[in-house]
């Protein structure tokens, strides 16, 4: 195994359920109590309804592509490998989700199934990735 020389996530204590559930190989994002919208990026208070009784809930991982980018010229040279794919992806579940879709770019189609799988990148770290279902 080639060592992984990507920028990796500093989890913090809000975002920690989020990446130990990756390393589990669960997508999990919060949800609030209050109003009931998924939440993703993680945060400590609901970006709707700003209450603070957020509850980590198991997504199924299947959605559809919403829109993408094919990122070939990297803003930092740890990126400047291979072009890449900038995603966002509407789960299921109904919310969205920027990420990494692994497609060949002739392949990608806006609305097409995708499904999450998760990349163990270092033995201590996971990332959330999706890929054509
Ligand atoms: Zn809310």
């Amino acid at each position: 195994m080639s060592e992984y020389t990507k920028p990796l996530p500093r989890p913090t204590a809000t975002s920690r359920p989020f990446w130990e559930a990756a390393k589990r190989h669960e997508l999990m994002l919060q949800q609030c109590a209050s109003c009931k919208a998924f939440i993703y990026y993680p945060r400590d208070r609901c970006p709707n309804c700003f209450s603070d009784r957020l509850e980590w809930q198991r997504m199924s991982g299947r959605g559809k592509l919403y829109t993408y980018t094919v990122v070939r010229r990297a803003s930092t040279r740890s990126f400047a490998d291979k072009p890449y794919v900038l995603a966002i992806v509407e789960l299921d579940e109904g919310p969205r989700m920027t990420t990494n879709l692994e497609a060949a770019p002739e392949q990608i189609k806006i609305g097409m199934p995708v499904t999450a799988h998760f990349d163990d990148v270092t033995p201590e770290q996971s990332l959330v990735k999706f890929r054509p279902a």
